[in-house]
């Protein structure tokens, strides 16, 4: 079973009662972390207090989180994320973590081009991830000064192209596809590009078929897209296979998709369980 726990749908500002984005996803292999927007820190640990009341504490303990992804670089979805890290230092986490990120084929061409240290394009957004990557690298993001490994992935979604930005050894290796978290053996995390002011993507996360509940369902498909406007989900709902579409009362759009089975009611009825603090 897959549970959601949304811990934030705002816009680029908080509102009484929305925080900005950032939300996790509870697989059986792992945690993915979706977007970390400024304080997502304190709304995870609130979140975990609520589970643990309930009894069920284990489901959101941080060493299970696999892969932190964000949809792109503006602030309210990426601000909270260096001190998260610097949070699960101080935890004593030892084991490897994912960081994906979306970023323009422009900086992609310049990295390929010119190095690690490439100087970007003159247009790119100053939100750009690649520009926010190499300022938590000078803040003290790296491996060695984490004490846990951190991999640095950044991909041009529309050509699905990754590379992996190593600030210990000031170096690159290129990946033909989305290289997965370690922990994932029948689940796959994917990028779809999406149209925003910046570089953008969601996030597609797939259930192997061995997973789901029926033989009928061959496999299950969520898309994590936060905080997006109407045309860009139209944008998303023209991939095929046929996407449905669950618009939620709180404002974040989830997109499940079940090849033999688009009731996407039943499918979030029967595969995941929604907890909302923001
Ligand atoms: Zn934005």
């Amino acid at each position: 079973m897959m549970e959601l726990h949304i811990l934030g749908t705002a816009s680029a500002r908080p509102t009484s009662t929305r925080n900005v984005s950032g939300s996790v996803l509870s697989t059986e292999e792992g945690l993915v972390v979706i977007d970390a927007g400024e304080g997502f820190q304190n709304r995870y640990s609130a979140q975990r207090s609520l589970m643990k009341r309930s009894g069920q504490n284990a489901s959101l303990r941080p060493h299970k989180i696999a892969a932190i992804t964000l949809t792109h670089g503006h602030l309210d979805h990426t601000w909270g994320l260096l001190p998260f890290l610097q949070t699960l230092a101080l935890d004593g986490r030892n084991h490897p973590l994912m960081i994906y990120g979306p970023t323009s084929q422009s900086v992609w061409d310049a990295l390929q081009s010119n190095g690690f240290n490439a100087e970007v394009p003159e247009n790119t957004p100053s939100a750009d991830l690649i520009n926010q990557y190499r300022a938590w690298f000078q803040l003290g993001a790296k491996s060695n000064e984490l004490g846990y490994e951190v991999r640095w992935m950044l991909g041009e979604p529309h050509s699905n192209k990754w590379v992996e930005l190593n600030p210990d050894g000031s170096s690159l290796m290129w990946h033909e596809q989305m290289p997965q978290p370690e922990p994932f053996k029948s689940i796959r995390l994917d990028a779809l590009a999406t149209k925003h002011s910046v570089p953008s993507c969601a996030w597609q996360i797939t259930k192997a078929a061995r997973y789901t509940r029926t033989i009928s369902d061959p496999f299950e498909t969520w898309i994590m897209a936060l905080s997006l406007s109407h045309p860009q989900c139209r944008f998303i709902r023209s991939y095929r296979p046929p996407i449905c579409c669950c618009i939620s009362s709180i404002g974040m759009f989830m997109f499940c998709n079940c090849a033999r089975s688009p009731d996407s009611s039943r499918l979030l009825k029967n595969s995941c369980s929604l907890a909302c603090i923001s």
